[in-house]
């Protein structure tokens, strides 16, 4: 079709489309991360991380504009069920969140006494429970965040519950770092990025059953693996398809791991989610650059 997709499977045909165009939105970060769609507001909120930063891309006008700055480095967001935005903040090595009045709460910032390392990605279940990563990323180096030792001593992720309890919900990756309910969240997604560390560990990304109940999880299997840089932030659509990152651009995914075919990117790929009123196209945090471009699937969020 062109140098923008490769298509592996015949049904990647049929979500891209052919006269849609890769745009680029903006360019002048170092590492953008973490955007967030607010449908109300018509906008998206994204980080800049060695910056210090994040910003906003409106819709309406298309204009760019910084929101905070500094922003404790954070990196992934999302929005809650009451429309409200959840951050995680390297430097504070938290969980946020922006009230309608317009202060922040915080959410977690320890568990079991000891402080979380530096959050990476979230998510709100529809229980209303908050998932979130915990990498080394941010306390790695001064780049992204404040050097500085791990307290807890591994790469979790964690729940927090509503009434502000803190579980830890999977133990057994090396750094985990995006992470996606299934459309009905019987499954969730998380991705190991751990090759940044340990040269032996394959980017990839781990299924997990959550039961319905108690929101515990089953044993982890690989759905998914990559030669092509390693998998980061992601998305799901309506139909249970992974809108991924990767080395060389966006990576679809089919629910059983099927590999159906791949968006180029000329910058690697962090994050990504789907905007408008439609959710029919993909923003995507590209190291220094934003990208849009429009697909024929619908996000889930
Ligand atoms: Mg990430």
């Amino acid at each position: 079709m062109s140098d923008l997709y490769q298509i592996i499977e015949p049904e990647f045909q049929k979500l891209v489309l052919a006269n849609s165009q890769l745009e680029r939105l903006w360019t002048g970060g170092r590492w953008c991360e973490g955007p967030a769609w607010f449908p109300a507001g018509k906008y998206v909120i994204w980080s800049d991380i060695p910056n210090n930063r994040t910003l906003r891309w409106d819709e309406t006008s298309g204009s760019i504009s910084e929101f905070e700055r500094p922003a404790g480095y954070q990196n992934g967001h999302t929005v809650d069920n009451d429309g409200r935005l959840i951050s995680c903040e390297h430097q504070g090595r938290c969980i946020s969140r922006i009230e309608h009045d317009g202060t922040t709460t915080t959410l977690a910032r320890t568990f079991e006494g000891k402080r979380f390392n530096s959050p990476n990605d979230v998510i709100v279940k529809s229980d209303n429970s908050v998932w979130f990563s915990d990498p080394t990323y941010g306390i790695d180096t001064e780049y992204e965040g404040d050097a500085a030792p791990s307290e807890i001593g591994a790469s979790n992720v964690y729940r927090i519950d509503p009434d502000g309890s803190v579980t830890c919900v999977i133990k057994d990756l090396v750094q985990p770092n995006g992470l996606a309910f299934s459309p009905d969240e019987r499954e969730l997604y998380v991705v190991d990025s751990g090759i940044t560390h340990d040269p032996n560990c394959v980017p990839k990304i781990c299924s997990y059953t959550v039961d319905e109940g108690t929101n515990s999880l089953g044993t982890g299997r690989v759905i998914s693996t990559t030669n092509d840089g390693h998998y980061d932030g992601f998305r799901v659509d309506a139909k249970g398809r992974i809108w991924t990152s990767a080395g060389d651009g966006i990576h679809c995914i089919a629910p059983d791991g099927t590999l159906l075919g791949k968006i180029l990117i000329p910058e690697v790929v962090a994050n990504l989610c789907f905007i408008g009123p439609k959710k029919n196209r993909l923003f995507v945090c590209a190291t220094t650059s934003i990208y849009a471009i429009y697909v024929n699937a619908t996000g889930l969020k």
